[in-house]
């Protein structure tokens, strides 16, 4: 088919009243898009408007606009053509159905259409259909804006002068029939860029009285509640281009495009605080993070301690013994005797063998049983691997304890003062288990410190304190070295004290003063501190006990 000197290849589209082909110059050879319209001019009048409009829109020349040729009229039917640039690519139309627009581009592209329109508004042409349908994406991705007042004049002679299509992108005025100029482009632009910003249409409604209703009288939502992410200043430009009155728009597509163009350049914005569907759940989310933050500064101490005393360290002593026997042949352990109150019941009755080894099958009941009876009593319990304290590193008695096993034992004071009544205190000598008791026991005593009598042998021990919690796990523990003399006080000195600790928990803590042989017993403070500074100067280091 052959239209003039142009070869018709294909049909590439159709329009309300047109349709677009494919096409080649047989005279030069390049390849075009030809647009016919439908309806015939045969009024020479309206052939006369037309050529002229033709020449017009001809002498555009812009790379953001469609380039028109040629135009012609049909011999036979006398319907007019128009011979363009051919874009390969497609419509914003399409795009915009096909794929969401980020901000940046919605604004670079609102820049590049401003500007040709510009350019085009200054030569006297306004384009009168501005949308989507009517731009162009090439191969390279640039908009183009094509139908440059060919659109208006196809309206003209096709519904003389008449509303036709979609009014989605009509400015007020051109709804109104008023005399429309350049600004009239600028808000149609305006309607397409929140479109492409936000992915909906300012206007929107069913039918077509409607949608004019609304582009004459509707306030429109500001892009950033549509679309939280676009700049700030996108609300600013866009509410200007869809200003109802012109004069409230920009001035001309310069300004708008200078005003598009830094926003384009502006990086990215990251979600901000707005009335966004999203914002309680993020809020609730940033408040559950905060809490768990501080529930974790809140427990991580006590996790870190239930570690240590649970995992670590063996469980308390006093659950695993049998009721222990009176030895008839140890010369250096003796009763232990509650003297601070004689009558009391409190006294514990078990002197206790050092080699003497206990029974080793018990029960979970008998342990238990035992474990009640310790409640209420204290008691001086039976020595036993088993019974080792906490650092359980010493199964062997020293060489010097060998050697004075033939001593007589001397008498050790314990005097306990406890600010809690919770758990079990317990006091070990080499490892050994020799006295302990409830602290409910000894919070009782308020006249005087709770006082307990042990019998050791002279010379140095290794003793330590051991607090247990009522599950048996370890509380607080102090170790160090005393050393026995005869005739002298051979005072352990026990403060069980509550701690302040940070973040209103409070804690149990143990102050010991070991027996020093002097009369300057020396308060022990650090806990698992076994040095000859701490056990005082007569001692000799204690290698290879621990
Ligand atoms: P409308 O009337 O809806 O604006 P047109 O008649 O202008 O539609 O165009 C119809 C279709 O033809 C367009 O959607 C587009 O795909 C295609 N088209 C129009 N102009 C060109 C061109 N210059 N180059 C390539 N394709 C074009
Ligand atoms: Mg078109």
């Amino acid at each position: 088919m052959q239209l003039g000197r142009y070869e018709i290849l294909e049909a590439i589209g159709r329009g309300a009243s047109s349709t677009v082909f494919k096409a080649r110059d047989t005279l030069i050879g390049r390849i075009v898009a030809i647009k016919t319209l439908q309806s015939g001019l045969n009024d020479p009048a309206w052939r006369e408007r037309f050529m002229a409009e033709a020449r017009i829109v001809g002498q555009l020349s812009h790379p953001r606009i469609v380039k028109l040729h040629d135009v012609g009229i049909d011999e036979i039917t006398g319907a007019p053509y128009l011979v363009m640039e051919y874009v390969v690519g497609e419509t914003l139309e399409q795009h915009m159905a096909a794929r969401k627009t980020e901000p940046q581009q919605a604004c670079g592209w609102g820049a590049a259409l401003a500007r040709a329109l510009a350019y085009a508004h200054e030569q006297g042409i306004i384009h009168g259909d501005v949308k989507p349908a009517n731009i162009m994406i090439n191969q390279d991705g640039r908009v183009m804006l094509t139908d440059f007042g060919i659109a208006r004049f196809s309206a003209q002679i096709s519904q003389n002068g008449g509303l036709r299509g979609t009014p989605a992108y009509l400015s007020p005025e051109q709804i109104e029939g008023k005399p429309t100029d350049g600004r009239s482009d600028l808000f149609s632009l305006g309607i397409i860029l929140y479109q492409l910003a936000t992915g909906q249409r300012p206007f929107q409604s069913d039918s077509v009285q409607a949608v004019c209703a609304q582009i004459l009288k509707a306030k429109i939502a500001p892009p950033t509640k549509v679309n939280p992410l676009l700049p700030r200043a996108f609300d600013g430009i866009v509410t200007r281009c869809l200003a109802r009155n012109p004069e409230d728009r920009y001035a001309n597509g310069e300004i708008l495009s200078t005003q598009l163009e830094a926003v384009a350049r502006e990086p990215l914005v990251l979600p901000r605080r707005g009335p966004t569907r999203n914002r309680p759940i993020r809020t609730a989310l940033g408040y559950a993070g905060a809490a768990g933050l501080l529930l974790l500064a809140l427990f991580s101490p006590i996790a870190v301690g239930y570690y240590r005393n649970n995992l670590r360290l063996p469980p308390a002593p006093v659950a695993m013994y049998p009721a222990p026997t009176l030895p008839a042949d140890l010369p250096f352990w003796r009763e232990a005797q509650d003297i601070s109150s004689p009558s009391s019941e409190m006294t514990a009755r078990a002197p206790l063998p050092v080699h003497r080894q206990p029974a080793r099958s018990k029960s979970a009941w008998a342990m238990k049983r035992r474990l009640e009876a310790l409640e209420t009593h204290p008691t001086v319990a039976e020595a036993s691997p088993e019974a080792a304290p906490p650092s359980n590193r010493a199964a062997e008695l020293p060489d010097q304890r060998a050697s004075s096993a033939k001593t007589a034992g001397i008498p050790m004071t314990i005097e306990i003062s406890a600010q809690s009544s919770d758990g079990t205190l317990a006091v070990f000598a080499d490892h050994q288990l020799i006295f302990s008791t409830p602290l409910a026991s000894v919070a009782e005593a308020t006249e005087e410190p709770f006082r307990a009598e042990c019998t050791l042998f002279p010379g140095q021990h290794h003793l330590s304190v051991a607090l247990y919690k009522a599950d048996n796990s370890l509380r607080a523990e102090k170790q160090g070295l005393a050393e026995l003399h005869q005739g002298e006080s051979n005072l352990l000195a026990i403060r069980v004290v509550k701690h302040s600790k940070i973040l209103l928990l409070r804690g149990t803590g143990l102050e010991v003063t070991w027996p020093t042989g002097s009369t300057d017993p020396r308060t022990e403070h650090g806990t698992k501190d076994f040095s000859a500074k701490a056990a005082g100067r007569r001692l000799v280091e204690p290698q290879g006990l621990f």
